[in-house]
């Protein structure tokens, strides 16, 4: 099929729930995807962070392919030989002393909720059914009922009530506001470091440092949601160590799972962990020996490489080049590492179709922002190829 026959049959059966570009990937290697006609292209989305090795990453695929032909899931009715591994590997990385497996980054962050609740009925005594959980305007966490109950996107809540009580926002960026927001009830709070999908917003320096402290002083868990930030995107092995803060817990997914599997987790201390007992919480596929197996190579890569150094080297240099580029348009272009925004003054919609003409994939967020995050392994050759196009693209 080619891609005109090949989105007009996802059109005819799929829910009308994405409008993806009309480009078709049929191969993807490193940096680079292919459509059916032959084109090449950069990806500079990599799945939203969840490509950070690249497309098929060698090392990654051998590991899945070795482990597909040995077993792929147990159940976590039984033991599995990869799972101690992945939670070691990720416990060094995160510096926690427990792992609780899921598989998708809405059913972290759903964990990370369950987790607040039940030590602030546990822990902290608030009569169970009044902890409260306070969230950041404008924040990503994912799609489900609860996960939404936190939004603030219309699109995302629209018809989709009732509710989940329980959840209080705040302006994002202003660490006063959580300081008023909290209560005799409160449990912790939850924040992405750098919001990915507002807009690639990073907020004022030291907005993170000030959260931890009012989370210590109120004896409320900081949660740090790093689903996109996490494992070197930024230029840190996560986003919060740009301010050396530590969170209570740590929400993971997305580049955990090496572009392979989906592969989320949140991390804790034991002292949190330990709310949960058998049967309390649990997933048939987290924790599954495939995907445990993939995402133990990915962290090996991830640290044996020295990922967080390629961010910030490759980060600072495009964003240079970027700099370079006089567009009337553009009123802004930040970021950390290789997350990193271009903001318009308008609608960004005819920038990406002539960026996806010429040769590099990227997509608008909140309508006037384009994220560039090309996965990590991309070489300074191809930045400088990608950044020529771009350059074409949005030059006046
Ligand atoms: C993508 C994302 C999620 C949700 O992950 P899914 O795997 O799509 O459920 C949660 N939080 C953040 C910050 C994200 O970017």
């Amino acid at each position: 099929m080619n891609s005109k026959e090949i989105i007009a049959k996802t059109q005819k059966y799929g829910a009308n729930n994405y409008a993806p570009k009309e480009v078709v990937i049929i191969k993807g290697e490193g940096a680079v995807v292919y459509d059916p006609e032959g084109r090449r292209y950069y990806d500079m989305l990599s799945a939203y962070s969840a490509l950070n090795f690249g497309h098929c990453h060698p090392e990654i695929a051998a590991a899945a392919e070795a482990q597909l032909k040995k077993v792929t899931l147990t159940s976590r009715a039984f033991h599995n030989e990869l799972l101690c591994e992945f939670y070691e590997r990720l416990s060094r990385l995160t510096g926690k002393e427990k792992i609780l497996p899921m598989n998708t980054g809405a059913e972290a962050v759903e964990t990370a909720l369950k987790t607040a609740r039940r030590w602030g009925a546990f822990k902290k005594g608030i009569p169970d059914g009044k902890q409260e959980i306070i969230v950041a305007g404008n924040n990503f966490h994912g799609r489900t009922i609860t996960v939404i109950s936190a939004s603030t996107d219309p699109v995302a809540r629209k018809g989709f009530g009732p509710f989940t009580p329980g959840l209080k926002v705040i302006e994002y960026g202003k660490a006063a506001a959580l300081e008023e927001a909290i209560t005799e009830n409160t449990v912790a709070f939850l924040v992405e470091p750098i919001q990915g999908e507002a807009g690639i917003i990073v907020p004022p320096e030291g907005y993170l440092t000030k959260v931890r402290e009012i989370c210590t002083r109120h004896n409320v868990l900081m949660m740090a949601d790093e689903v996109q930030t996490g494992f070197a995107r930024t230029g840190k092995m996560f986003a919060c160590d740009h301010e050396g803060v530590v969170p209570d817990v740590y929400v993971l997914g997305k580049a955990l799972g090496g572009g392979i599997m989906p592969v989320s987790a949140i991390a804790a201390d034991s002292d949190i962990m330990d709310v949960f007992e058998p049967g309390s919480h649990g997933s048939t596929f987290g924790g599954n020996p495939l995907a445990a197996a993939v995402s133990v190579k990915a962290m090996e890569i991830l640290e044996r490489d020295d990922y967080p150094r390629l961010a910030r080297e490759k980060g600072e240099y495009f964003m240079r080049g970027l700099k370079k580029i006089r567009c009337k348009d553009i009123v802004d272009i930040r970021g950390k590492g290789l997350l990193v925004g271009v903001e318009f003054s308008q609608n960004a919609e005819k920038y990406v179709k002539k960026l996806i003409g010429g040769g590099v994939l990227a997509k608008e967020t909140h309508e006037k922002t384009v994220r560039f995050a090309p996965p990590l392994i991309i070489t300074y050759k191809q930045l400088d190829e990608a950044l020529n196009i771009i350059s074409e693209a949005l030059s006046d």
